[in-house]
């Protein structure tokens, strides 16, 4: 049986995605830290789609030893694709962010993904139908103002999954690895970043799309064969193309 690996499915974007994906009849391991957001989650796939098995595992992938320990809970499964979405951000100025937060966000942003990335790289590369999509943001194809070290996360992002694109691609490996690139979209993300307890997207944001409509939108960058599906931050048009950061190709020779 093959699984689809999605970290931050107990909220937002990850939730929606692995209902999408479960809708497609895609047995789906749900990671995050919030356990009864979780159950929820497998209670709500279970009753639609009663076929399709839910494995959630609750972990804090801001820990660097969490990550391995995570990696090697899912040695026994097989796993078809890998969706690093977790992620937060957070809006201040670099002279006022709260470095404590921004740490655990670098870990999270960063280091987890990079460390999943490879490892599920490492083991999967040559497994026909392999995917890894990682979610980066607008902000890792522009500088938001107020949110300079969230966007340095997402370029780093950005960056890494399209170069490990063309380092797949130039191996002829069967694995690929894409990039998703929302812009504002309605879930726990504007919470987090500005550490309130409520937030209304609707008459504060001018435009975002819903959760559900991000992970229609990650469906479809699964189902093509472009490296990257990016919103537009202005006209919040969806739009799949190949890789946008310049790539030096180098002889390893
Ligand atoms: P969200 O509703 O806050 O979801 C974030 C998910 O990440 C939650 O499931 C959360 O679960 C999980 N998470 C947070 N910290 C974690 C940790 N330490 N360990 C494990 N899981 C953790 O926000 P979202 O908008 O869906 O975010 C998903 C991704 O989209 C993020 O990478 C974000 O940067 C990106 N993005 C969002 C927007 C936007 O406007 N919403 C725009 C561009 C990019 P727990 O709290 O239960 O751990």
């Amino acid at each position: 049986m093959n699984y689809t690996v999605i970290t931050g499915a107990s909220s937002g974007i990850g939730y929606e995605a692995a209902l999408a994906f479960a809708a497609r009849g895609k047995n789906i391991i749900a990671v995050a830290r919030r356990e009864d957001k979780l159950n929820e989650l497998k209670k709500a796939i279970s009753s639609i789609y009663p076929e399709v098995d839910v494995v959630t595992i609750t972990a804090d992938l801001s820990i660097s030893g969490n990550v391995y320990s995570f990696y090697d809970s899912l040695k026994p499964y097989e796993i078809e694709t890998f969706i690093n979405n977790a992620g937060f951000g957070n809006f201040d100025s670099v002279a006022d962010q709260n470095l404590s937060k921004i740490q655990s966000m670098l870990r999270l942003n960063i280091e987890s993904l990079t460390v999943l990335s490879s490892l599920f790289v490492r083991d999967y590369e040559n497994v026909a139908g392999t995917q890894l999509i990682n979610v980066s943001s607008g902000g890792g194809y522009t500088i938001v103002a107020d949110a300079v070290t969230y966007c340095g996360t997402k370029f780093y992002v950005s960056a890494f999954t399209e170069g490990l694109a063309q380092e797949l691609s130039s191996k002829g490996a069967h694995m690929k690895a894409k990039v998703l690139a929302p812009a504002a979209t309605e879930t726990e993300f504007a919470q987090r970043s500005f550490d309130v307890n409520e937030f209304e997207y609707n008459g504060t944001v001018p435009q975002y799309h819903t959760a559900k409509e991000m992970a229609q939108f990650m469906l479809d960058l699964y189902d093509s064969d472009k490296v990257v599906g990016i919103v537009n931050g202005e006209t919040y048009e969806f739009s799949l193309v190949d890789p946008l950061y310049p790539y030096a190709k180098r002889s390893r020779k």
